[in-house]
């Protein structure tokens, strides 16, 4: 079968039950199958769905956004950290291109930034209810490009 293209929508939960998540009242989520665009652990599911089915299935934390790893905690000498008013909370963006990635600032004390390289969800295992709106066939653009495209065509620059 030809690699697919799939819209759904979501609603995330954590292991209470807690709503963390969803995309109801917004665009659905949009995919290419194979390209790792969403968490390995729901495209497995999402990919044998039919369009209209709706699915509750829990992801295991090592299918979703991994084990939380102790060694993505840095602490940063207050005088060295870029920002002057930081507070606990505060997410930035750092290194570059391809190695960008997310830290989130869990302590700051009088001489130090303590920050948390981890994704948020790192170590959770994720309740998704899932409804598929859309099922297709990728086209040879979306292939060549490794993503999928909007219903209004080619709307993004590259
Ligand atoms: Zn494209």
């Amino acid at each position: 079968m030809s690699k697919q293209v799939i819209s759904f929508h979501y609603t995330l939960t954590d292991k209470t039950g807690k709503q963390i998540d969803s995309s109801r009242g917004q665009t659905p989520v949009m995919f290419l199958e194979g390209v790792g665009q969403i968490i390995p652990g729901l495209e497995a599911v999402l990919i044998l769905l039919e369009k209209g089915a709706t699915k509750t299935v829990t992801i295991p934390h090592r299918e979703a956004y991994g084990a939380y790893d102790q060694t993505l905690i840095s602490r940063v000498p207050r005088e060295q950290f870029p920002v002057k008013e930081v507070q606990v909370g505060d997410m930035f963006k750092i290194g570059k291109d391809e190695e960008q990635r997310i830290v989130t600032v869990i302590e700051v004390t009088a001489a130090e930034v303590i920050l948390d390289g981890n994704h948020p969800l790192a170590g959770q295992d994720l309740t998704f209810a899932v409804e598929i709106m859309e099922r297709r066939d990728a086209t040879v653009d979306e292939l060549a490009h490794g993503h999928a495209h909007g219903p209004h065509g080619h709307s993004h620059e590259h």
